[in-house]
């Protein structure tokens, strides 16, 4: 990672670069700002920039250099990475364990969005750490002597995440540092790290992006259309996963909506055999996929509903929606309401118990039919 490849930061840049080039490195470094920058990166471009032996006259790594080849692919030998897990089987894992899916996340995303790890930890309700034995195992790789660079250097995700173990031996080295180690530290909450080890690093504060900056970055990077992007930028308070995830979810919105208004029309035509392929459809979304769209057609049913017997102002459509539910609410009443979100509720629960997809969906499929005629009796 060079500085070049970073959209924006300069300052960051530019306080990094100063540091380095006049040799005044301290050891311990924190990059801290709001989530969805891209501190971790800056991180990455620092360390390299470090080890690089051709850094260039505009102040940057040279991309080329034997320690830049390994930096760039993740395998520099004086370079640590260090960052939260979650227990297994109630034992804590260390870093070395998952080394290929951090590196993943690396590489597929600068702006190292938190919920994306999860996933790879293969829990999104989990609350990962980095425990006392990977601060352990990483002490006695430090006390070796460098192999090939002057310097070792730990580039540790998130110590607010240190267990307080973990975060009081990691206190010893940042109060006695070995000469030839440097740690930087990057930090979304810099209020819940150890006070201690907050007040004996070298603090630089990373900038949220701006609105334009934003903008031009799902544009360039991600092909994001300039007006969606403009929308996404101007809600995402300055985070590039916040803008990312606001255009998925709405793209993801206007898919099921799509597929829910498919189900109620051919269950109301009793279109059987669009129904199974509506099923095939539905399977395809994937375990994660079919639970988020049962909730979502149980939101809908509910919204519907409301529509229907109460004031309409108290839905929240999208104009997509608003529109479908114009002819479609008067279906949902008090005869099938409540049946239908049993019905979306159990597939939920089928679902999550690992239920074939297919049939789940079908057998949902079908049973609408005769609630939706049940609506309309
Ligand atoms: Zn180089």
């Amino acid at each position: 990672m060079r500085f070049a490849d970073i959209p924006g930061h300069e300052d960051t840049k530019r306080r990094l670069r100063e540091m380095i080039d006049a040799g005044r490195i301290p050891h311990a470094i924190l990059l801290h700002g709001q989530p969805g920058t891209a501190k971790y990166a800056l991180a990455r471009a620092a360390a390299q920039y470090i080890h690089c032996s051709r850094r260039t006259p505009s102040g940057d790594s040279c991309g080329q250099c034997p320690d830049c080849i390994q930096h760039e692919t993740f395998n520099h030998i004086d370079t640590i990475f260090c960052f939260p897990l979650l227990k297994k089987n109630s034992k804590p894992t260390i870093c070395n364990d998952y080394a290929g899916e951090f590196r993943d996340l690396m590489q597929h995303d600068m702006y190292m969005n938190f919920d994306t790890w999860l996933s790879s930890l293969g829990n999104p309700n989990g609350q990962p750490a980095i425990y006392v034995e990977e601060i352990t195992a990483l002490l006695s790789r430090l006390n070796l002597k460098a192999r090939q660079a002057k310097y070792k250097i730990v580039l540790l995700w998130l110590p607010e995440r240190l267990r307080t173990e973990a975060a009081n031996k990691m206190l010893k080295v940042i109060e006695e540092p070995f000469a030839d180690t440097i740690f930087i530290l990057t930090s979304d909450s810099p209020a819940s790290i150890l006070p201690t080890i907050y007040s004996r690093t070298q603090r630089i504060a990373v900038a949220p992006y701006s609105e334009a900056q934003l903008s031009d970055i799902l544009q360039q990077s991600m092909a994001v259309d300039p007006q969606v992007a403009d929308a996404a930028a101007a809600l995402a308070e300055g985070s590039v996963t916040r803008a990312t995830n606001l255009i998925n979810v709405d793209s993801e919105r206007r898919k099921y909506i799509s597929f829910f208004m498919e189900l109620m029309r051919a269950a109301w035509q009793r279109r059987v055999k669009d129904l199974r392929d509506w099923s095939l459809d539905i399977a395809a979304l994937g375990r994660e996929g079919s639970l988020r769209f049962y909730e979502y057609c149980a939101r809908m049913i509910g919204e519907n509903f409301i529509m229907n017997v109460g004031d309409d102002r108290l839905v929240a459509m999208t104009p997509d929606e608003r529109a479908f539910a114009q002819k479609f609410s008067p279906f949902i009443n008090e005869r099938n309401v409540e049946k239908l979100l049993e019905l979306f509720s159990k597939a939920c629960a089928d679902t999550a118990m690992n239920g074939n997809a297919k049939i789940i969906a079908f057998d949902l499929a079908v049973k609408t039919i005769l609630l939706i005629k049940r609506g309309n009796e």
